[in-house]
């Protein structure tokens, strides 16, 4: 079920952490990136691997661009915004976009696309949509096709891409729900296996056998499991 939404109007939005590591997920796997790391989430996630318990800090534009500022942004592909999900902060984001982009910086958003609306009011400063479509049969949680919908008809002009976390309980149904909006939104599909301490949570030969199942509908469909974990980076 999706909580209660609460949006930052001020200034400062609760961050965990900015640092510089490598995307280990979809298809700008390997990319150097910068990352802000938004804290709280609308969803629960079974396996979610965020600590939503530990300390963060409010952190203002000027603290996040000071920290910025101290990397060799000459190495950097894009800024990530991560989390939690950083579209629960949108006042704080339509403050700090404009800034980002003023210093020639491109703009990586990392979400669970379930927030169309607020999507809305920033999708013009956004580079890449690293968007999900959430399966029940993963999250425990009740799918939101609808709002994925809007959500993907909000980021059709832009460069956007959905990735789909699946374990050995993933259904005929839900397979043909994601096709359908891969073909409606001309979306790559990126199938990535469910982890579980560090190793995926299905075999090898089931991922692809998913893979396959996806492929003779719909053939933009790659399957990439999360590498950061291999790199043994955050
Ligand atoms: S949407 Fe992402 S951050 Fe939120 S609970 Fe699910 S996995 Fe965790």
């Amino acid at each position: 079920m999706i909580e209660e939404q609460t949006f930052e109007e001020e200034n400062t939005a609760r961050i965990k952490e900015v640092f510089a590591s490598i995307q280990g997920e979809g298809p700008y796997i390997g990319a150097k990136q910068l990352f802000i790391r938004f804290c709280d989430c609308n969803l629960r996630c079974h396996y979610c691997d965020t600590d939503f318990e530990s300390e963060s800090e409010d952190y203002t534009i000027e603290r996040v661009m000071g920290m910025i500022k101290q990397f060799d942004l000459s190495t950097i592909h894009s800024v990530s915004l991560t989390g939690g999900e950083p579209l629960l902060s949108i006042s704080f984001l339509q403050k700090l976009l404009p800034v980002l982009k003023e210093n020639n910086l491109k703009i990586y958003l990392e979400t669970n696309a379930t927030l169309p609306e607020e999507l809305a009011k920033i999708i013009d400063y956004i580079d890449y949509v690293a968007a999900d479509i959430k399966l029940e049969s993963a999250t425990g949680m009740m799918s939101s096709f609808d709002l994925h919908d809007m959500f993907f008809n909000t980021s059709k002009n832009h460069e956007c891409f959905a990735k789909i976390v699946f374990d050995d309980n993933i259904t005929e149904e839900e397979i043909e729900k994601c096709i359908e909006l891969g073909q409606k939104y001309n979306l790559l599909l990126i199938l990535q296996p469910k982890m579980q301490n560090d190793e995926m949570a299905i075999t090898s030969v089931f991922a692809v056998k998913i893979l396959d199942k996806f492929l003779k509908k719909y053939n933009n469909v790659r399957l990439i499991p999360q590498v950061h974990k291999f790199l043994s980076v955050r």
